[in-house]
């Protein structure tokens, strides 16, 4: 038996839908404003009250007109719906919360800095083919599904991807290019992955089930020829059934593998597999709060754990008297110690290791740590980490997180000796629940 109610959110989820309470249990729905008013159908199962349907009957003066057609499905934008100033706000009021019961009066809590215009800001975008009941799509896996949702814009990819796919997606159809069938393992084409620089040069990588691509020189000369900005393709082989986009065997089959970025004025290598930030603008904004809040000095040791292609302990070296990087992933760090090259830097070292073990290691031989950098990815460090930097001791602590939530836990262990001084949330990525948080920790009695 449906029920029928009129009803209001009572908060928002930690991915920024709008929580209903109803009899038995708590729901969460997407693009729902706190203050709404919605009709909604629901019905018992299992004990628990399931949403059927819901129409919004008061919609908030904070509501407007999502530009993307997909904004329902793809649930890659959470925030569309909503004004981007409120969006901000929203997202102060969450790192508030967060940290109320964390900070002393002295901590400084800033607002989120926000940007100019929150679209198009992705240098990153990967879309998936599939052929599905006769037909070829492209897109974007919906949300928590393995379909594929077609699109030809994307509001949050940059301008210059979306023009690549949309020839990629002619040439496809032109030259009689075939997509992957994953249940019968034939055709060609799977996954596109596009990362572009700030000088609008992109790097294609093209990913197809197995290395029979024919008609693949044709197709490079054909897609360069229509986008000079195009520097380098990758053909990358990824035969497995999973969602994972990229395969371990991948050849070079225009220009050098890889395309250059610059940040604050300096050089760093983006190439297929290692992590980048995705959000040009916003990380140099990042880049220089974090370098502003550790006031290194030139007799300082800086840590830079969790250091992807070193670009913070790179931006780092300028201050310090010398820099040590530590990150997981192999890929990541050659590019690493290749950018440290590029931008002729010598007082900068990196480490393949697991950042734990590398910093227990650390603490074990008291080594002299002035600053720890860290920005782990979003399930957040180790308690192993954390009680190492305890014992490390270093004067400041800068600690960049994308996921406030594991970063809150996480900041609990070391508030045993330090206290939070500065929380600047910055907002990486507009559109989504994303929040990217720089906190800034000092010692509680500091050294002498
Ligand atoms: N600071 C870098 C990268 C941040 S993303 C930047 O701003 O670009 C987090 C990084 O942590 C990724 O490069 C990931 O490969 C790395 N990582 C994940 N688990 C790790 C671990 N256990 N030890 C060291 N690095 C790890």
């Amino acid at each position: 038996m449906p029920l029928y109610k009129e009803i209001s959110p009572i908060c928002y989820d930690e991915e920024l839908r709008a929580v209903f309470k109803l009899s038995k249990n708590r729901v969460s729905i997407p693009s729902i404003i706190m203050g709404e008013k919605l009709n909604i159908e629901t019905s018992i199962n299992n004990g628990n009250e399931r949403v059927n349907n819901y129409k919004i009957i008061v919609s908030s003066p904070l509501r407007i007109k999502p530009k993307c057609e997909v904004f329902t499905k793809c649930g890659g934008c959470a925030l569309q719906h909503l004004v981007y100033q409120q969006q901000l706000l929203l997202k102060d009021e969450v790192i508030k919360k967060l940290f109320s019961n964390m900070i002393n009066a002295n901590t400084k809590v800033y607002p989120i800095m926000g940007m100019n215009n929150p679209y198009h800001y992705r240098n990153k975008s990967q879309v998936v083919f599939k052929y599905k009941n006769g037909k070829n799509i492209s897109g974007f896996y919906e949300e928590g599904t393995h379909e594929v949702i077609n699109f030809d814009n994307c509001y949050l990819q940059n301008e210059l991807s979306n023009k690549i796919f949309k020839t990629i997606k002619e040439l496809i159809i032109k030259m009689h290019i075939s997509i992957y069938d994953e249940d019968k393992k034939t055709g060609i084409i799977r996954h596109i992955l596009i990362k572009t620089a700030k000088n609008s040069e992109a790097l294609v990588v093209i990913i197809t089930g197995s290395s029979f691509f024919p008609g693949k020189n044709n197709f490079v000369k054909a897609l360069t020829s229509r986008h000079p900005e195009i520097k380098s393709i990758i053909h990358n082989i990824n035969g497995r059934s999973s969602s994972a986009v990229l395969g371990n065997e991948e050849e070079v089959i225009y220009g050098k593998g890889y395309i250059i970025d610059d940040l604050l004025g300096y050089k760093f290598k983006i190439t297929s597999k290692s992590f980048y930030q995705i959000n040009h603008l916003q990380t140099e904004v990042m880049y220089q709060k974090v370098i502003d809040f550790a006031k290194i000095s030139s007799q300082d040791v800086v840590l830079d754990a969790y250091c992807g292609v070193g670009t913070i302990g790179i931006l780092a070296s300028k201050y310090a008297k010398k820099v040590i990087g530590v990150e997981l992933v192999n890929d990541a760090v050659d590019n690493a110690r290749y950018n440290a090259q590029l931008n002729k830097i010598k007082n900068i070292s990196f480490f393949c290791q697991d950042a734990s073990n590398f910093i227990i290691n650390m603490a074990r031989r008291k080594e002299k740590i002035d600053v720890v950098i860290m920005d782990p990815p979003r399930s957040g460090s180790t308690n192993e980490f954390l009680q190492s930097v305890l014992l490390l001791h270093p004067s400041r602590i800068v600690y960049v997180s994308c996921n406030p939530y594991t970063l809150v836990n996480d900041l609990k262990v070391l508030l045993n000796d330090y206290q939070i001084e500065i929380v600047q949330p910055v907002d990486m990525f507009p559109e989504t629940y994303h929040i990217e948080t720089i906190t800034l920790l000092g010692l509680k009695e500091p050294k002498k």
